[in-house]
């Protein structure tokens, strides 16, 4: 098992704490490559946290356990730790770590933000609570008509070793 860290860099405007709306049962959709053969799945595909299945040969439990296409190679992934928001600061405009993934055989390389995020201005005076982040940008105003900003979205995957 490898522990993969998936991590979001976005540029906000006036928005902070940005993560999944209900993150206990947030699809989390990634495009995998097979460590086997380094093929990678042509679709985005969704772990799903409330979704637990057995591996084969009783190896234990996942998230999602899936066959390659190509070299038929069984693997699974697992959400592990928790869920943080997303919030840029000052301090910290770079990636930052928002889920683990316990991966076998799979290694996670795009990512793609479907379904609802929420997030708080900066004054924590408003919540949004229908972010979308599939298109280039999202766009609102708080309660206070401040305009409230999120695009350039990118991702990085990093192996988690301690
Ligand atoms: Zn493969």
């Amino acid at each position: 098992m490898v522990k993969i860290g998936f991590y979001l860099k976005a540029e906000c405007e006036n928005l902070i704490e940005l993560e999944p709306s209900e993150a206990s049962i947030y699809i989390w959709n990634f495009k995998f490559k097979c460590n086997r053969c380094h093929e990678t799945t042509d679709k985005f595909v969704g772990v799903d946290p409330q979704l637990v299945s057995e591996k084969s040969g009783s190896k234990g439990e996942a998230n999602l356990i899936m066959k390659c296409k190509f070299c038929s190679r069984e693997g699974s992934v697992s959400l592990i730790g928790p869920v943080t928001a997303f919030s840029p600061t000052a301090k910290n405009d770079g990636y930052q770590l928002m889920v683990t993934l316990d991966c076998q055989n799979w290694e996670p390389v795009d990512f793609d933000p479907q379904g609802e995020w929420v997030g708080k201005s900066e004054d924590e005076s408003t919540k949004f609570e229908d972010i979308e982040l599939g298109e280039d940008e999202w766009m609102d105003v708080d309660n206070n008509d401040v305009p409230a900003t999120v695009g350039n979205l990118s991702y990085r995957f990093l192996k988690i070793t301690k």
